[in-house]
């Protein structure tokens, strides 16, 4: 199969400050890349571009190239677009669940894009789509929470809930914003084992943003790092040390930690 991911010359700037230089990047299938770098470095403005979420939020320069399809620059939602999200799973920081639906029906939103407009719109699904979405649960642990309403999960628990949806999408890239960041340690090494289970076991392609080097390290074997938007390292996680790693932080490594 081709490359995943392709970025050739990206440019982007936010009214004069430029914020990411020139970026070139290759994801080949099965790879689980961790993005790392400093706050500000441009990892989310990198992946909401990668998404083709940045909906009128234009690059300045540069292509885009998702399973051989073109991210367009304009990003208006054509049906084009809505198909290539569909193969991109996103997740997010704080979990973006909607809080008064049950688990399930959370779940269940990960066919939108693949249904017709008016099934979505009526919520009717499919008695397969019902068991491909119970499956995903078994898949992250929650299936005995199905019918919880998806407010009462702690974040861990939400965020596993994200990935399942992710997986009912029938995403074939994963591309996760900073996934952990708001986690205790526990659920956070629950949700990078999630990550590392569908990338080893189902060859789903992940970049995963992560603020902290140590879980880069341990669930990840390739790391592009980000500094002042460039890319500052594109290698195998062996490579790093604590010299570089604290250039990157500039100097503030602990906080990375
Ligand atoms: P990171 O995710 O590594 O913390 P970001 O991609 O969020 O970095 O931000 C990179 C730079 O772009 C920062 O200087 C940030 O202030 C700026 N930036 C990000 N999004 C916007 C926006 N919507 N408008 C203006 N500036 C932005
Ligand atoms: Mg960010």
């Amino acid at each position: 199969m081709n490359t995943v991911i392709r970025v050739e010359g990206l440019n982007k700037s936010f009214g004069g400050k430029q914020v990411l230089f020139n970026m070139g990047l290759a994801v080949q299938p099965g790879e689980m890349v961790a993005l790392i770098g400093a706050s500000g470095s441009g990892k989310s403005t990198l992946l909401r571009h990668l998404s083709g979420l940045a909906c009128g939020d234009r690059r300045d320069a540069g292509s885009i190239e998702i399973l051989g399809r073109q991210v367009q620059a304009a990003g208006r939602l054509n049906r084009r677009v809505r198909r290539l999200r569909a193969d991109i799973g996103y997740i997010f920081q704080q979990f973006n669940l909607v809080g008064r639906l049950s688990v399930m029906s959370n779940v269940l939103l990960g066919c939108l894009g693949r249904v017709p407009r008016w099934r979505g719109c009526l919520g009717w699904f499919t008695s397969e789509e019902k068991a491909s979405a119970m499956a995903a649960l078994e898949r992250v642990g929650l299936a005995e929470y199905a019918h919880r309403r998806a407010s009462t999960l702690s974040g861990g628990q939400q965020q596993r809930v994200a990935i399942a949806r992710a997986l009912t999408q029938g995403a074939q890239v994963i591309l996760a914003d900073e996934p952990i960041a708001s986690l205790d340690p526990e659920s956070a090494r629950k949700v990078m084992e999630i990550l590392a289970d569908i990338n080893g076991k189902d060859g789903k392609t992940v970049v995963v943003t992560l603020h902290q080097v140590d879980y880069a390290v341990r669930y990840c074997r390739r790391v592009v790092a980000l500094k002042a938007g460039h890319i500052h390292f594109d290698g195998s996680v062996d490579a790093l040390n604590g010299v570089f790693l604290n250039d990157l932080y500039g100097g503030d490594l602990d906080a990375s930690l």
